[in-house]
């Protein structure tokens, strides 16, 4: 068995509106534009270096933010090697018995989607995430350290020949930093498996909203604003499933459902704005979980929590017409 430590650069659609995205039906949220790889021997040390640029099939502009970061320019690229080729011989590089370490599972869920966009055969060799074992082996299992801080935790300084954000530099600084955990073996111990990359853009999934609100919550709850609630993603007003329960002193939140896209919530936050006027702000989002089965549950929770909530309400009515009649009475109030 032989490490090999991995990163990479990708580059993203200019818009995930735009025609390069329609184009990758969906497909290919971000583009590889380098593979940086570096083997280690069993003292762990750096034997060999990949390092190969690829042409861009998908996305010709590199988006500029991708640009700052990287430097990489669309003339770095332009007589690079398509994909199937550098993935080619990346895995030719890897050999038989070499295992694949790389920083937190981004990398590995994007080399994933390009080898399937591309249509290459080859599987990736196994992979393993180092972040989440230094997350273990410093003692705080859920927190995700970026690089720079593990470098930092072993007090190993950056060379100032090799910037971030150039996958063979990261891959060249990752494997220092895996050369100073203790037990690096143990390593294995946490496999990991490509997610699945899916756009998801938050503008199309919530809408914003604000309406004057100087008679109250109570009385803004009964209107159409917060009755008939847009659907996030096609704007169709629907009713509610289940109406406002309170959540905190200012907000509100009900259920509703568009028959096409789903459960989604209706929030109302009450608040004062500069010219000291009473707002309400209504924002609806898009439930993720959409299956009959969660959609009727959570339904019927939320009718539970109403009910809760309305004998509350009752309890309070009644102890305060209770404590009125208790009142002697011809004592003015
Ligand atoms: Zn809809």
């Amino acid at each position: 068995m032989q490490f090999i430590v991995l990163d990479l650069e990708w580059n993203q659609p200019m818009t995930f509106q735009g025609g390069g995205y329609r184009a990758a039906h969906g497909k290919l949220l971000f583009e590889m534009l380098q593979i940086g790889a570096v083997k280690l021997d069993s003292e762990l040390q750096i034997c060999d270096t990949f390092n190969q640029l690829i042409q861009p099939s998908c996305y010709f502009r590199i988006h500029p933010h991708i640009r700052k970061i990287t430097q990489i320019t669309e003339d770095d690229v332009a007589d690079a090697p398509l994909f199937a080729e550098a993935y080619n011989a990346f895995y030719n590089w890897c050999g038989e018995d070499g295992v694949l370490l790389t920083w937190g599972c981004d990398d590995i869920s994007v080399f994933d989607q390009n080898i399937h966009y591309f249509g290459c055969q080859q599987p990736l060799p196994p992979v393993y995430d180092l972040q989440q074992y230094f997350g273990q082996l410093i003692g705080s299992p859920k927190e995700r350290k970026s690089l720079k801080g593990a470098m930092e935790y072993y007090q190993i300084d950056p060379n100032e020949n090799k910037s971030f954000h150039n996958a063979v530099n990261d891959a060249y600084y990752t494997a220092l930093v895996f050369a100073h955990m203790q037990a690096p073996e143990k390593v294995l111990s946490f496999p990991l498996k490509a997610r699945t990359l899916v756009h998801q853009d938050r503008r199309k999934r919530t809408t914003v909203s604000v309406h004057r609100a100087s008679r109250g919550p109570a009385a803004v709850i009964k209107t159409q604003f917060a009755q008939r609630t847009p659907c996030p993603v096609c704007g169709k007003l629907s009713p509610l499933s289940a109406g406002y329960v309170k959540q905190g002193s200012d907000r509100y939140t009900a259920l509703a459902k568009c028959d096409n896209h789903g459960l989604y919530y209706s929030r109302l936050h009450f608040y004062t704005d500069e010219q000291k006027v009473r707002q309400a702000e209504r924002v609806t989002a898009l439930i993720e979980e959409q299956n009959s089965a969660y959609v009727s549950t959570k339904i019927l929770q939320w009718q539970n929590k109403l009910s809760v909530q309305m004998d509350e309400k009752e309890q309070k009515k009644q102890a305060r017409e209770l404590k009125k009649k208790a009142k002697p009475t011809g004592e003015t109030t």
